[in-house]
């Protein structure tokens, strides 16, 4: 569920501004400037990504490399943890790469089926997108 993450996160390339995991379910909350999110299509993409297979690798740089490419910290709401010298990033081989501390299947096809249950209204600009295996 929590690589089903990262991969929401490349569905919907917005700033993440908070997010939970669970068991059963987990939400991110988005940025997004207009709403008109399709929770089928949304559903539709992240499958598609999973069914995609990819490897999921990590590897270790130093907090130095980060800091010269803030690109890479780009969602999870989560700030890498720095100050140790260094940093885990995670890729999903050609989706994703992005700093995190957190538990990831070895490749994408092991999340199995997801689906977002609810895309909720939550400010002006905040969209949450609840998702759940399906
Ligand atoms: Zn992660």
């Amino acid at each position: 569920m929590h690589t089903g993450l990262h991969l929401l996160s490349v569905v919907l390339p917005y700033p993440v501004t908070g997010g939970s995991i669970g068991a059963e379910e987990s939400r991110l909350d988005f940025d997004i400037p207009e709403s008109g999110l399709d929770r089928d299509v949304v559903t539709e993409k992240l499958n598609a990504l999973i069914g995609q297979d990819a490897a999921v690798t990590d590897r270790w740089i130093t907090d130095a490399e980060l800091e010269a490419n803030p690109g890479l910290v780009k969602t999870m709401a989560v700030k890498p943890p720095m100050g140790s010298g260094k940093v885990r990033l995670v890729e999903i081989a050609g989706l994703d790469l992005q700093p995190c501390g957190g538990t990831h299947v070895r490749r994408t096809g092991e999340i199995g089926r997801l689906a977002v249950s609810a895309i909720e209204k939550k400010g002006k600009q905040n969209r949450r997108v609840r998702v759940v295996f399906a």
